[in-house]
């Protein structure tokens, strides 16, 4: 990854796009894809989908899925002291917003916040064992009163935790919302290379989807309006190297390894094995985890659309998933960007996906 790529992947990551509110994040990626896609257009979901055309008639169609969105909060209710309470959106934890600031992005720009805690002093025994509902968090803003804060904030207005992309040790990198504007990333970087060693026979389309974290409803309209043959998800899965989380239930999974492919029902086997061989061929490491189940990603959705899609899964290991302190690996991104390119070149029949 060079600086100009560093950059774009920050810029992206720090677009504000809670569930519903992504077009800050879909701007960014379209400034990207221009020159780089054959066609592209936004849908009335509000999916990008950026296509570039196989050298070959008729051949089969390859979705890439990123989601754009990120998980936030939504106001709620502005009380007579100019409070504001909200509901989150997406799966976040009660436990890690308090004592948070937060940006509110407003018609008129953003207005920065921050979600009141009350003094540990101030607590009971009890209190400090349970925790503090959605319901009662409050962000506050500085205002005087209510009259002040409705003039600056609407209902309805999203918010985001407010912290920025910075460099930890090494190469790993933290920001809140890695989930998954990296992969809507990933899916830009191999448009990208697609386009600069010259297209592949397959017909491609790199869909940067919206709403995952709240029921993978972008994919499931993107993927009937594309149609597609293939379909593989982008996204994060659950790094397994640090403090608390069990190897027993999720399996081995380190960051900088490489990326992750599942294997299990909602994965196409043999696309599955065609993954696996393109990465030891080339020499790009990888890490496999098993899904008994539907995943809950755009990979469910792309499997089930029409008569059937061939899907695959592929992660990239994060850490604190769901927190403003998400940690990953810059080398995966890589890894991950030359895994699927790579596959793009090999795909060749349809009868080749059929499992048998
Ligand atoms: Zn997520």
């Amino acid at each position: 990854m060079d600086q100009q790529d560093f950059y774009f992947l920050k810029e992206l990551v720090e677009a504000p796009s809670p569930s519903g509110f992504e077009q800050p994040a879909q701007r960014r990626l379209r400034r990207e894809m221009e020159g780089v896609a054959d066609e592209l257009h936004t849908d009335l979901m509000g999916n990008v989908i950026a296509r570039i055309r196989g050298k070959k008639e008729n051949a089969l169609k390859v979705m890439l899925s990123g989601h754009c969105d990120e998980i936030g909060f939504i106001v709620q209710f502005i009380d007579d002291n100019g409070f504001i309470y909200f509901q989150p959106i997406g799966g976040i934890d009660p436990h890690i917003v308090p004592g948070q600031r937060v940006m509110i992005h407003t018609g008129n720009g953003p207005v920065l916040g921050v979600v009141g805690k009350k003094p540990i002093h101030l607590m009971e025994a009890k209190d400090r064992e349970t925790v503090v509902k959605f319901k009662n968090q409050h962000i506050d803003i500085g205002a005087a009163g209510k009259e002040e804060t409705a003039a600056l904030v609407a209902i309805g207005d999203p918010v985001t935790f407010a912290v920025t992309l910075e460099r930890l040790q090494g190469d790993r990198l933290t920001s809140r919302a890695f989930d998954d504007k990296m992969g809507a990333f990933i899916v830009a970087q191999v448009l990208k290379e697609v386009r600069r060693r010259g297209a592949a026979d397959v017909d491609l389309y790199g869909v940067f989807t919206v709403q995952e974290e709240i029921g993978l409803r972008g994919a499931k309209t993107s993927a009937y309006g594309v149609a597609p043959d293939i379909g593989i998800a982008i996204d994060v899965s659950f790094a397994t190297d640090c403090p608390e989380v069990d190897k027993k239930e999720l399996g081995e999974i380190k960051l900088g390894q490489g990326p992750i492919i599942s294997r299990g029902a909602n994965i196409n086997p043999r696309l599955f094995q065609m993954l696996t061989e393109t990465a030891r061929e080339k020499e790009i490491p990888f890490q496999v985890e098993a899904a008994a189940r539907a995943t809950g990603t755009d990979a469910n959705a792309i499997q089930v659309n029409r008569e059937g899609v061939a899907a695959a899964l592929v992660s990239v290991p994060l850490r604190y998933m769901h927190t403003p302190v998400e940690v990953l690996s810059q080398a995966d991104l890589d890894y991950t960007v030359r895994l699927l390119t790579e596959l793009l070149y090999r795909i060749g029949k349809r009868e080749d996906f059929i499992p048998n």
